[in-house]
């Protein structure tokens, strides 16, 4: 076995479904954060080489910022750690369906795979208002959606519950 069939192996074993429901499990931690400061509860982590190397939850309430979306936050942290707008090799895991914007800026940074959790039926870029990642980009991002679905979903209902109480 040469080595790069050596490393393939070792990213395979490392990347199994369990790795994939812990950082979606990580980005529901900062969903809930975001749910703890009155922000729609979305949230997200970027993984490099098996590891969190950002992670971020929606401020746009707090910071008044249209663009403060969590994957997009995310997305610039891990920017910033790495010295490189280019996240070629990056995973993102965010808990909502992204948004035309999000979803952008995913190739844009040449992010590699892209996970997330419910879907967004009203703003989502990648499967239900708009099939972003399905167009011949110069980049494309890899995505799955349904990751944790359930738990994203019951966060942002209970969230929404509570803004009509
Ligand atoms: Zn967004």
């Amino acid at each position: 076995m040469n080595q790069d069939q050596d490393m393939h192996m070792k990213y395979q074993v490392k990347m199994n479904k369990t790795s994939h429901e812990y950082f979606m499990n990580e980005a529901l931690k900062e969903a809930q954060k975001a749910f703890d400061k009155d922000e729609v509860p979305v949230g997200a982590v970027v993984v490099l080489d098996g590891k969190i190397i950002a992670r971020a939850h929606n401020l746009r309430e707090s910071k008044q910022d249209f663009s403060a979306h969590a994957e997009f936050i995310a997305m610039q942290k891990a920017a910033k750690k790495i010295g490189s707008w280019r996240l070629e090799n990056a995973l993102v895991y965010v808990t909502l369906e992204p948004c035309s914007m999000c979803a952008g800026a995913m190739i844009q940074s040449r992010i590699k795979h892209l996970y997330y959790g419910a879907k967004d039926i009203k703003a989502g870029a990648v499967e239900s208002v708009l099939k972003l990642l399905d167009n011949r980009f110069n980049h494309q991002v890899i995505y799955e959606g349904g990751l944790e679905a359930t738990k994203a979903s019951n966060l942002l209902k209970e969230f929404f519950k509570k803004l009509r109480v």
